[in-house]
């Protein structure tokens, strides 16, 4: 089981601000903004580069979809955010379970730090 999946299935605590059938969204336990949540597919796709097919693409649709809805949710509609998928090793990706970052709260500079 990936760490994510674990947090899905209730086995380790997370913040969670917003689940539905395909994806759960929860707090980062290392903000990087005053607002850090990253949504997940319930299922596993392990990473957005693996990605393949009709179901993985309506996953990531409804992902991506639910992430600007998460935003909004949390105040962040009117002064923006920011949304980032980390792929591999060199794109920094840590957990072999696609998520989304979804970053906001105060002016995020580019590139990142
Ligand atoms: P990645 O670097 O793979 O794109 O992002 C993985 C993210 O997962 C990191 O921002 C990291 O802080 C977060 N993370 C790692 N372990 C946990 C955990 O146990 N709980 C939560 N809520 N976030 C985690």
């Amino acid at each position: 089981m990936t760490l994510f999946e674990k947090i899905v299935a209730r086995q380790i605590p997370a913040d969670i601000v917003y689940e539905d059938d395909l994806v759960l969204a929860f707090r980062d336990i290392n903000p990087q903004a005053p607002t850090h949540v990253l949504i997940v597919p319930k299922r596993v796709i392990p990473r957005i580069g693996e990605a393949a097919g009709p179901a993985d693409q309506a996953t990531v649709g409804h992902l991506l979809v639910q992430a600007a809805a998460v935003a909004r949710r949390l105040g962040l509609g009117e002064t923006g955010y920011r949304l980032v998928i980390n792929n591999g090793t060199d794109g920094g990706e840590t957990v072999p379970h696609l998520h989304c970052h979804i970053l906001g709260g105060r002016p995020l500079a580019w590139p990142p730090g």
